[in-house]
């Protein structure tokens, strides 16, 4: 028998790492179950989701040996914490095989192959299935590839939860704002049209979504065997923009009977919108990044404008739909007058909650990939800094701004690392005082 152990990292850099879900690692640790019988592979998944990031090696030896041990890294500011999990497990059970994929891995494959003995370009489905089949015959590759076009998403099954304790799937604290009903996570679709200069997470470059059944389905089976009440779809854009797809994701929510919230772009329109109240979305969050148009344009999201957010945030608010606007500072081109000129946006607009984060030049995205043309003379190459999170929980955290603008860039002078850190403190303080930040 092949034992199989997909390992979650700490996520020390959120406050509760417990409020999320590890979705992709128990999409992949079901697939696998799925496939294999029983006699043949054992699936577990070792979750040290809020483990202090010092006390690893403890939590560390405590998982067992196994003959995979496997990991899905979407974020950079995770790989080295994942890298050191690997090394710790390779010294105490130096048989095991360390497979990973996710977006790190497909922006970063060369350095990836380095740290693990096999990796995963593309979406895990199939790949993680004939590693365990080439583990068990001892016939292990480098590179496991595979287009997303191959593999639609549509019938993926639904993660097991059972793969973890309930109190790791189901929490009040996703719908803490809502009566902190019984809620989790999931997602419709995977992917995203666009092609935002400092995102990678658009991959797919085109939205795969769920069949009508596998939707019906998880809800069904999220509702009986956890009492879910709130659903926190995780998909980068919630509201297909195809309105037909989006009515059938509405259409399924609404026989459910359900609560839910989501991120979604504001280029939905006022009937999505009102069929998503409908169906029961209480909030959704918006990427409007940032209140100047030069910046809209030097980050490649010129498709949102000013007006189309200020329409989008008018008919959510008709029609009871509360909004949270994500924005970004330190993103190349940004005016002096930054922090007054998004104070005013936010009061003339009245979002009820904002996201504020501090940009980070993340592997693979464009702007990684040609620095020098945002103005960027030096991205610091330690991932461990590369989460954006910066002044969220307090005063004290040091986690993200991993770059340094020229003082002279060709959209004029450009804020100093120290200057954004302080653009984004006094912000953060200015929306915790109005109770905007959760
Ligand atoms: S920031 Fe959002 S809309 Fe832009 S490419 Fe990324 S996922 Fe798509």
């Amino acid at each position: 028998m092949t034992s199989v152990c997909f390992v979650v990292p700490s996520w020390h850099y959120w406050t509760n790492p417990l409020k999320l879900q590890p979705m992709w690692e128990m999409y992949y640790a079901t697939v696998c179950q799925a496939h294999f019988d029983r006699d043949d592979a054992r699936v577990v998944i070792e979750d040290l989701r809020g483990h202090a990031a010092d006390s690893l090696s403890e939590a560390v030896s405590d998982v067992g040996e196994h003959d995979v041990y496997a990991y899905w890294i979407m974020k950079t500011g995770d790989s080295v914490e994942i890298a050191n999990i690997v090394s710790l497990i390779r010294d105490r059970h130096p048989a095991g095989k360390h497979v990973a994929g996710g977006t790190h891995v497909d922006m970063l494959p060369e350095e990836c192959a380095n740290v693990f003995d096999a990796i995963i370009v593309g979406p895990g489905e199939n790949s993680f299935k004939q590693i365990v089949e080439d583990t068990r015959s001892g016939r292990l590759e480098k590179v496991y590839e595979q287009p997303y076009r191959e593999v639609p998403f549509t019938d993926t099954p639904f993660p097991d939860r059972s793969l973890l304790p309930v109190d790791r799937v189901v929490n009040p604290l996703l719908f803490e704002q809502y009566g902190g009903v019984p809620a989790t996570s999931l997602y419709f679709s995977r992917g995203c049209v666009y092609k935002c200069a400092f995102c990678v997470y658009n991959v797919p470059s085109y939205l795969q979504v769920r069949s009508r059944e596998m939707m019906r389905d998880e809800i069904q089976y999220l509702k009986d065997g956890y009492g879910v009440k709130g659903l926190n779809f995780r998909d980068e854009v919630a509201i297909h923009p195809n309105a037909k797809i989006s009515t059938t994701m509405f259409e399924v929510l609404g026989e459910a009977d359900i609560v839910w919230r989501g991120q979604t772009t504001t280029v939905a329109t006022y009937e999505q919108l009102k069929q998503a109240r409908d169906s029961g979305c209480l909030e959704l969050s918006i990427g409007v990044e940032t209140v100047d148009d030069q910046v809209m344009q030097i980050i490649d999201k010129a498709w949102q404008t000013e007006s189309q957010i200020r329409s989008f945030m008018e008919n959510a608010k008709k029609l009871g739909i509360r909004i949270k606007m994500c924005l970004i500072f330190g993103l190349p081109g940004e005016p002096p007058d930054i922090v007054e000129r998004s104070i005013r946006f936010i009061e003339e607009t009245e979002p009820d909650y904002i996201s504020l984060s501090g940009f980070c030049p993340v592997p693979g995205s464009p702007i990684f990939n040609n620095p020098e043309q945002y103005g960027i003379k030096f991205i610091d190459r330690d991932w461990a800094k590369h989460a954006h999170l910066l002044y969220r929980f307090s005063d004290e955290e040091e986690v993200g701004l991993p770059f340094e603008y020229e003082a002279e860039t060709q959209w004029g002078k450009a804020f100093s690392r120290e200057q954004i850190k302080e653009n984004i403190r006094q912000t953060q303080r200015w929306l915790e005082t109005r109770e905007m930040v959760y």
